[in-house]
């Protein structure tokens, strides 16, 4: 069952989406007599679910922490326990949302030949946000960061990020230097299509509407045959 690449700029609402369609996928997956054992099992793998910091994609020479090898070895070391956490769960029963940036083309290409391995479709869900809005998202985040060190801070007209939402914000040079690196996914390469888009606006009749798209797609009759010489 398929790989679902989620990607999007740093502080895009990748995270809410990924979790959206995870659970539109876990309705859709459960079976509808509770007897039956189900047929399929989801995951949702991100940095948060492996506990990996913002700080490892910063490349600033002054960030990079002393034991670090070079200034993109945390990166690195980062996507290796991605990969590996996909490759663990990744197979015909599986459902696996990954949930990042997934920024570099080139890895977003290793993960579909990883699929193609395991004979299971890739597909990419793209989010779409402009770097206006993501921008405000992060500096929301810094301030919410620095309130809780010295508490009695203002709320801002146009918050967005509800109470509770603990996310660690990137330092705003990280950020930048992160929408500069973004190669934005191609649907007419293989690797990248098939490719939905959701963007911030979209409602949730419209976001159940790309995710029914991606099901029918993905896991409908018509589904992909995937044959790892292709
Ligand atoms: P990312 O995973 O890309 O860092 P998040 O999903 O964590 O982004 O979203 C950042 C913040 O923006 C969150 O506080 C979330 O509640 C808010 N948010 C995300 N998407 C939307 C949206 N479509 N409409 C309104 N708020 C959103
Ligand atoms: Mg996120």
């Amino acid at each position: 069952m398929p790989l679902i690449i989620v990607t999007g700029l740093p502080s895009s609402g990748k995270t809410t989406r990924a979790k959206q369609l995870y659970d539109y996928l876990a309705q859709r997956i459960a079976p509808t007599d509770s007897s039956t054992p189900a047929k399929y099992r989801l995951h949702l793998i991100s940095d948060d679910t492996l506990s990996i910091s913002r700080t490892v994609y910063d490349l600033s020479p002054s960030k990079v922490p002393a034991h670090t090898r070079s200034a993109n070895a945390s990166e690195k070391d980062a996507r290796a326990a991605l990969y590996g956490a996909v490759k663990r769960v990744l197979s015909d029963r599986d459902f696996v949302i990954l949930d990042g940036l997934n920024y570099i083309k080139g890895w977003r290409y290793q993960l579909h030949c990883e699929a193609k391995a395991m004979r299971t479709p890739n597909c990419i869900l793209q989010i779409g946000c402009t770097p206006d809005r993501a921008r405000r998202v992060n500096e929301e985040r810094i301030r919410k960061e620095q309130q809780q060190q010295h508490p009695g801070g203002e709320k801002q007209d146009g918050d967005v990020i509800p109470e509770g939402d603990t996310t660690e914000a990137y330092e705003p040079g990280n950020w930048d230097n992160l929408v500069f690196r973004y190669e934005e996914p191609n649907p007419m390469t293989r690797w990248d299509s098939p490719l939905f888009t959701v963007i911030w606006e979209d409602d949730e009749a419209q976001t159940r509407k790309t995710f029914d798209s991606l099901w029918d797609t993905m896991a409908g009759d018509a589904k992909p045959v995937v044959r790892p010489n292709q």
